[in-house]
């Protein structure tokens, strides 16, 4: 790719105290302006993620995790499957509960979207504590996928999120802080 990792953090803005008062936010939506910086985010995800570590269908976590996921998926001919928010998938579905850095939340999955033994990889735009990214991971499993990795735009490596998924799970981020 054109672009190294010390320019792509320059399409990242940090917002101090956003959404509570201590959380650095950071803020994509520079980056997702560029045309350049995001398809350098896309190319190296489906880089690393490609040959032994191949998927079939890729989680999106929301509603971030969709913006990447999903333009990730169209990409790479693969399916998109959304982890959502309570409330807002149809049908029968499978919820679980989970830590965020700001309160408590949990993310649901719709049951029978995935054949047991399918690959997945789970795309978010952040790992911060890793919670959200577990709790996804739980939902696949339960449904019999196998989770390839987890890709990720931005770590923060300071609250150790990686060091929450399961050993065999592949982490990859592009811009650490
Ligand atoms: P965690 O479960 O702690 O790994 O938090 C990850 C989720 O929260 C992701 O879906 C992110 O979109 C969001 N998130 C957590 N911390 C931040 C942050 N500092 N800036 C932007 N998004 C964040």
């Amino acid at each position: 790719m054109s672009f190294d990792v010390a320019t792509l953090r320059s399409y990242v803005r940090d917002v101090p105290d956003f959404p509570k008062t201590g959380i650095v936010f950071k803020d994509i939506a520079p980056l997702l302006a560029s045309p350049d910086a995001f398809g350098a985010v896309l190319d190296a995800m489906a880089a690393h993620f490609s040959g032994p570590r191949g998927f079939d269908a890729i989680v999106g976590i929301e509603s971030r995790g969709f913006i990447f996921g999903a333009a990730l998926a169209a990409r790479t001919r693969s399916s998109f499957i959304p982890v959502r928010k309570p409330g807002k998938l149809p049908g029968a579905k499978d919820r679980v509960e989970y830590a965020l850095e700001y309160g408590t939340d949990a993310l649901e999955m719709q049951r029978d979207v995935l054949t047991p033994g399918q690959r997945v990889l789970v795309v978010d735009d952040v790992i911060a504590t890793g919670g959200t990214v577990g709790a996804a991971i739980k939902l696949i499993r339960r449904q019999g996928g196998v989770v390839v990795g987890a890709a990720f735009a931005i770590e923060l490596s300071f609250l150790e999120g990686r060091k929450r998924l399961p050993a065999d799970t592949e982490c990859f981020s592009l811009i650490t802080y």
